[in-house]
């Protein structure tokens, strides 16, 4: 593979050619999406449209082949074993609804405890809390250490509460922090627990082995790599999610219904009711075929580069305290300024047509055990350069100038 050159890179992008001025460092929350990824859903509607799984015609046929297609494209990108373990979701958060609902309502019984850390998005905390008290389950949390990472002393601690679950994050979305799963999870199953990892952000970052990886469920969304919104997975081994209890009832996961009760059909239908996203599915699978044409090594070293540049010219900015340890981070730089809200700054950066966020960052816990009010982040994708990253700097002084 030659060197990863962002240049060409960006040219994928159409967004960049119609929107020429905007500095886009909002990739933590969404990515851009390629020609190829929007094509493909447009082709899909233009010359294919029709369901899948039900129709005897032709055109249902050629929609079922090409989303089951894509449920492929995902199996052999995550290297999971079994098509069946890859169901299609709309996201992350509905994965998470998924297995909070149908772990509560079979493995997990009043008293058994939930292990997450304080680094969690709101898509692991709030699904447990739905059914923790109604089930009589205990979340327990693992605090940070001064490095603000998980504190691996504490979390022996709790592991040796027996958790039932260990539900970790891969990646921080507010910080960036990469956790060290493969420690924390081998400690986790060597407890005993069943292991989920929300790898909305580090899908992005290092794309799980899941044959070797000690994950017993794997979520993430298309959005943040490069794919349709509306469109994600929930992989699993394929006992555990044959145990859970569907969320959603309805066609194509039954194999009976009379009014009396129903059986449910086989994996992956079983736990996929009704109409799935068929053009989502296609444009992510198109999204991880134009990934893998280029070498995730040297793009997240690419990232580094980007992310290094911009700290070091941080430390020229009076006032701006970074709270993510570069060296840690998987592309994302979170900040404030001393004394102003974080808002302020983004408002300024957004006068400039530089685009971040501001605030918690569907991390609300977090920050309140930081004892702050948010933090302003910036996240880069490989196709941001490093005049970007200049002219964000540039924004920055200009912006701390007017609030200090
Ligand atoms: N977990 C993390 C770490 C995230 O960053 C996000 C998205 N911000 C989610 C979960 C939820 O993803 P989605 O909104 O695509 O369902």
């Amino acid at each position: 593979m030659a060197a990863f050159n962002p240049l060409e890179f960006r040219q994928h992008f159409p967004f960049f050619q119609s929107q020429p001025d905007w500095i886009y460092l909002d990739n933590a929350a969404t990515t851009h999406k390629p020609q190829q990824v929007i094509a493909a859903e447009l082709a899909f509607y233009q010359q294919a449209n029709s369901n899948v799984h039900r129709g005897a015609h032709q055109l249902s046929q050629q929609a079922t082949a090409l989303y089951e297609d894509a449920r492929e494209t995902v199996k052999s990108f995550l290297n999971a074993r079994y098509r069946e373990e890859i169901i299609f979701t709309s996201g992350t958060t509905a994965a998470f609804n998924q297995l909070a609902f149908g772990l509560m309502h079979s493995l997990l019984k009043p008293g058994d405890r939930i292990l997450i850390s304080t680094l969690e998005h709101h898509a692991n905390i709030v699904p447990w809390q739905l059914h923790c008290l109604t089930q009589g389950v205990i979340l327990d949390v693992v605090p940070l250490d001064s490095q603000l990472m998980p504190d691996l002393e504490a979390y022996q601690a709790l592991l040796a509460l027996k958790p039932k679950v260990v539900s970790l994050t891969q990646v921080s979305n507010a910080l960036g922090h990469i956790l060290p799963l493969q420690q924390m999870l081998s400690a986790a199953k060597a407890a005993g627990a069943i292991t989920i990892v929300d790898g909305a952000q580090g899908i992005a970052w290092q794309v799980p082995d899941l044959q070797q990886y000690p994950a017993d469920f794997y979520c993430f969304s298309g959005h943040k790599l490069y794919g349709p919104t509306g469109i994600g997975v929930l992989y699993g081994k394929t006992a555990l999610l044959e145990q859970l209890k569907p969320l959603l009832g309805g066609g194509e996961m039954i194999s009976e219904v009379s009014f009396q009760q129903s059986s449910f059909a086989a994996l992956p239908a079983r736990l996929e009711a009704g109409t799935p996203n068929i053009a989502g599915a296609i444009g992510l699978a198109t999204a991880i075929r134009f990934l893998r044409q280029f070498d995730a090594k040297l793009i997240n070293q690419y990232k580094g580069k980007l992310l290094q540049q911009f700290a070091d010219g941080l430390a020229a900015i009076p006032g701006l305290r970074s709270l993510t340890q570069v060296t840690q981070s998987a592309g994302i730089l979170s900040l404030q300024l001393l004394n102003e809200h974080p808002n302020d700054l983004a408002v300024l950066l957004n006068e400039q047509k530089i685009a971040v966020r501001a605030g918690s960052h569907c991390a609300m816990p977090l920050f309140a055990s930081l004892q702050l009010p948010g933090a302003v982040r910036f996240a880069f994708a490989p196709y941001n350069l490093p005049t970007e990253v200049e002219k964000t700097l540039e924004a920055l002084q200009a912006a701390t100038d007017i609030l200090r």
